[in-house]
């Protein structure tokens, strides 16, 4: 990447959330230009990068026109309009992941294909097209509650995910195209980053262990590191670097599991981008996952993944019953505290559950950092400001 040294690299990034602002932040470090392809003027990204360029990230010719701007392009969300990007591959765009990986990444039938046919563990699934199919397979004897169904495209923050526990949630079941999988039971969920370059070289970060929130299905906390045995922190980083081998993939690649009640190691669901079972990489290791996204795309040589301090992770999110112009509360009293770091993403306008920034909290134990997380949860509020 011999732009890098001159200052002329043009990184373009698909769309402007507070991922693609954070790996901005890190890509001005080096002097990259930025470029970021947004509908919304004012998305978090759009007033840090050097170019903000207006579209949509589903429309061919907003994605194609963009790509022509750029010489890497990379995305930090899935849902982009791959048509346009393998265009632009064709014309000999460097896009970084491939368009192959996020084909099939943005279907969970075919992720879940993948895992099967490369003997990684997943819960059991079956592929259905239709309701009126999932419940002939139900009479059929192929499904056996409870089980989850989940759309093959489109879902996410666990919108497009349907428990079924017996009869009475069959309301439930969604009418698009979808996997029906076993219900796991859940001790804990992980998530391993891997990352790799075009030279082939592997970093993994140490697990994090992820609690949510119980209406919202969006995480609480984010505890690094994790509780698990020696033994399955081992099995899962050993999955998230075989997948990302097995992808030939350069870039980074999230890794979400499930830690069953056998103490099993399954793979719930991957994506192949910075991702917010990360954000405590900023602070409590030595190279963030955004620094290490631009070191792996960039073919550049992998950073240290090494914990430097224990750390806890959580969202500000909007309050319930607020939406409008934001107003945060708090956030002094809690930047007073020893090892709180508050990063807020720049969203103008609060709405319940969204998630409008988070805070890393660092100390010498877990132990500490998980009560100073307690503290800071009391204090910080996001409300939607009012003229009296
Ligand atoms: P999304 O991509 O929308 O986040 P996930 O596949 O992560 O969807 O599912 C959302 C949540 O639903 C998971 O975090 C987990 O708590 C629960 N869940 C998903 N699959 C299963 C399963 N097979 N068994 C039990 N719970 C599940």
């Amino acid at each position: 990447m011999e732009k890098l040294i001159t200052s002329n690299l043009k990184l373009g990034i698909i769309a402007g959330g507070q991922l693609g602002k954070m790996l901005i932040q890190e890509a001005s470090k080096w002097d990259i230009r930025t470029f970021v392809l947004d509908n919304d003027e004012t998305c978090p990204a759009g007033s840090i990068a050097s170019h903000y360029v207006k579209g949509s990230n589903v429309n061919y010719d907003d994605v194609y026109q963009f790509g022509k701007l750029v010489d890497v392009l990379t995305f930090e969300m899935e849902n982009v309009n791959i048509e346009a990007l393998k265009k632009l591959k064709a014309e000999g765009l460097k896009i970084v992941p491939d368009p192959g990986i996020l084909e099939l990444i943005q279907d969970k039938g075919l992720q879940k294909e993948f895992y099967r046919g490369n003997g990684i563990a997943t819960s059991d699934f079956r592929l259905y097209d239709t309701v009126e199919d999932i419940l002939a397979g139900i009479e059929k004897g192929e499904i056996a509650y409870p089980f989850v169904q989940k759309i093959r495209q489109g879902g996410y923050d666990g919108r497009g995910v349907a428990v079924i526990n017996d009869e009475s949630d069959l309301s439930k079941l969604l009418s698009q195209p979808s996997l029906v999988e076993d219900k796991v039971t859940i001790e804990k969920e992980v998530s391993v980053i891997a990352a790799r370059n075009q030279k082939g070289e592997i970093r993994c970060y140490p697990l994090v262990e992820m609690e949510f929130t119980p209406n919202a299905n969006l995480v609480d906390e984010l505890i690094c590191p994790s509780s698990v045995s020696i033994e399955q922190s081992e099995k899962a980083i050993a999955y998230a670097s075989d997948i990302i081998e097995l992808l030939n993939m350069e870039g980074l690649l999230a890794v979400e599991f499930f830690i069953d009640s056998n103490g099993g190691v399954l793979v719930n669901e991957m994506a192949p981008r910075p991702h917010n079972s990360g954000h405590h990489t900023i602070e409590s290791i030595i190279t963030s996952q955004f620094e290490q996204h631009l070191r792996a795309i960039l073919n550049l040589p992998l950073g240290s993944t090494k914990l430097k301090l224990p750390s806890v992770m959580i969202n500000i999110l909007g309050e319930e019953g607020h939406e409008g112009p934001v107003m945060y509360e708090g956030l002094m009293e809690s930047m007073a505290i020893e090892g709180v770091k508050i990063h807020l993403y720049g969203k103008k306008i609060t709405k319940p559950f969204r998630k409008m920034g988070h805070v890393t909290i660092l100390s010498s134990t877990l132990e500490c950092a998980k009560k100073k997380a307690e503290q800071v949860k009391q204090l910080i509020r996001v409300k939607a400001w009012t003229k009296n």
